[in-house]
């Protein structure tokens, strides 16, 4: 028995139930904890579950949601620059992570701005 299985058995034991919504990230389906917590027993972290009708976390209002795509626009463009002056590989390799970091992170909140 895999780990994430062992995990979902003892999420059940411990009261929580199984939702319909299917994890994000790896399509596991979700759990909902006694303490009303979302959580992916694969992946072993929490997930926000996002709906239109429910509470939206204060955290992922459209208005804070417009903010960090703003922010992370203006950090990508400064990005851009820096790659294109930086000739070590090594410092590139971690500029280019913050890059792609950063295209994650608008990718989700295009995602989460279509679900709501
Ligand atoms: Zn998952």
């Amino acid at each position: 028995m895999g780990e994430d299985l062992k995990r979902m058995a003892e999420l059940l034991k411990t009261g929580a139930s199984m939702l319909e919504e299917a994890c994000p990230q790896c399509g596991s389906p979700l759990f909902k904890l006694t303490s009303g917590e979302v959580y992916c027993a694969k992946c072993d972290r929490k997930v926000l579950i996002v709906k239109s009708d429910e509470e939206v976390p204060s955290a992922l209002t459209p208005m804070a949601l417009s903010t960090l795509e703003e922010t992370l626009t203006v950090n990508l463009q400064r990005l851009e620059k820096a790659v294109r002056a930086e000739t070590s590989p090594e410092a590139l390799e971690g500029l280019l992570k913050l890059v792609n970091s950063h295209l994650e992170a608008l990718e989700r909140i295009r995602r989460i701005r279509r679900q709501s």
